[in-house]
């Protein structure tokens, strides 16, 4: 029998990664030393008082059985007491918090709790893809928010036609962004939630990379702007946070109609985060702020100096972002963004990704994760600076 993909499948945008990855896998494969700024993983472990309380976690029975719900007691009492902490923000623990399996899922399944088939969501390009996708899975249209340098890459609401907004239901945004490390201001959210106000929208703020700021300023939280509570819902990640990728837990906190659609959505279609998983985030969560935390942000302050410092040298526009893991390097001139990344990965064995792959106004970027060790950063700014530009 011939598998026929559903429409739904065949509308997602085609994956522009897929020459990178078989190359990269075929480089591999052939015994070279691939050093890879592709994937936005931690290379560090998750943080041992972490590890610790899952042990003990795993071992009580009332965690073997489905979850169910949108997360334990403790786990929204203390996502509740972190957002006050941290952004001096209340919610409601029962009616303003949500666990996710991980921010990827809120993020997917929000638009089938929102969107109608021919509905339009307003999405940022670059952008994390799976804004695009959780609106082509529920027949909705994506609307590309063009984000460029010139504005901090930051959308310009005033150039959103009407036309477009009247036919909107749904603003995702990201900052910290990701691919570009820009970040955004309380007067920015002010702007996005008058906004939203105005063209009658849902706002879906993406914080997944708030905790990873590497220059002074603490990003701040869509819900410290009066207001915000009315149309918004932000999300928020362990995952890069705490170095817990692999464990799939994190949290959307604001407005409680939105908060029910969703956790409606996700009744059903899975079974909750594993309890084990949620008391392991309690314990990442609770009290004031570790010190793993900022050392992992020196970490990566120091990788995000030696690699844009190379970068530039070798006639890349690379400056240290202000926040997330991610360095967003002009290309030299003259060269597109998949030219360059095929050419550092057949001559010098390094993988970036190609910005055009976030979207259009990507073209011309390159995105490096900074999750490899600064030895190998220079081991790869090395063999980059052997190819000639
Ligand atoms: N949002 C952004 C902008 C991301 O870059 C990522 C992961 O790379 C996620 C959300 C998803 O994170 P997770 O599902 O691990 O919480």
């Amino acid at each position: 029998m011939t598998l026929i993909r559903s429409e739904r499948l065949q509308a997602l945008p085609p994956y522009l990664f897929a020459e990178i990855d078989r190359k990269r896998r075929a480089a591999r494969a052939a015994g070279h030393d691939v050093i890879d700024f592709g994937v936005g993983d931690p290379d560090q472990p998750t943080h041992e008082f972490i590890i610790e309380r899952m042990i003990q976690a795993v071992r009580k029975p009332e965690n073997h059985v489905y979850p169910l719900g949108g997360g334990s007691a403790e786990f929204r009492r203390q996502v509740a007491a972190f957002v006050r902490r941290r952004y001096g923000v209340e919610v409601d623990p029962q009616r303003e918090v949500l666990a996710l399996i991980g921010t990827k899922e809120g993020i997917g399944h929000l638009p089938l709790a929102l969107v109608n088939p021919g509905q339009t969501v307003l999405v940022p390009s670059p952008g994390y893809p799976v804004y695009r996708v959780g609106t082509v899975f529920a027949g909705g249209e994506p609307y590309l928010m063009e984000l460029t340098e010139e504005t901090g890459w930051l959308p310009d609401f005033d150039r959103i036609p009407t036309e477009v907004t009247r036919n909107a239901v749904l603003m995702f945004l990201n900052y910290p962004n990701n691919p570009t490390g820009a970040t955004a201001t309380r007067e920015f959210y002010e702007r996005a939630v008058a906004f939203a106000m105005r063209r009658n929208l849902w706002i879906a703020q993406d914080a997944a990379y708030n905790e990873l700021y590497l220059d002074a300023e603490r990003p701040p939280s869509i819900l410290e702007v009066p207001g915000a509570r009315d149309v918004a819902i932000e999300f928020h990640s362990a995952s890069k946070t705490f170095n817990m990728t692999g464990w799939r837990v994190g949290f959307a906190v604001g407005n409680a109609e939105l908060i029910a659609a969703l956790a409606s959505v996700k009744a059903n279609l899975d079974s909750g985060v594993f309890g084990a998983v949620q008391e392991a985030a309690c314990e990442a969560y609770a009290g004031s702020e570790r010190p793993e935390l900022e050392r992992m942000r020196e970490l990566y302050r120091q990788r995000a100096e030696v690699l844009c410092t190379g970068l530039r040298r070798l006639g890349f526009g690379a400056a240290p972002p202000r926040a997330t893991f991610y360095v967003w390097a002009r290309v030299p001139s003259g060269y597109d963004s998949m030219t360059v990344c095929n050419r550092l990965l057949d001559e010098a064995h390094v993988v970036g990704v190609p910005g055009v792959g976030f979207g259009p106004t990507g073209e011309g970027y390159v995105r490096f994760a900074l999750n490899v060790p600064v030895e190998r950063i220079r081991v790869a700014l090395e063999r980059m600076g052997s190819l000639k530009w």
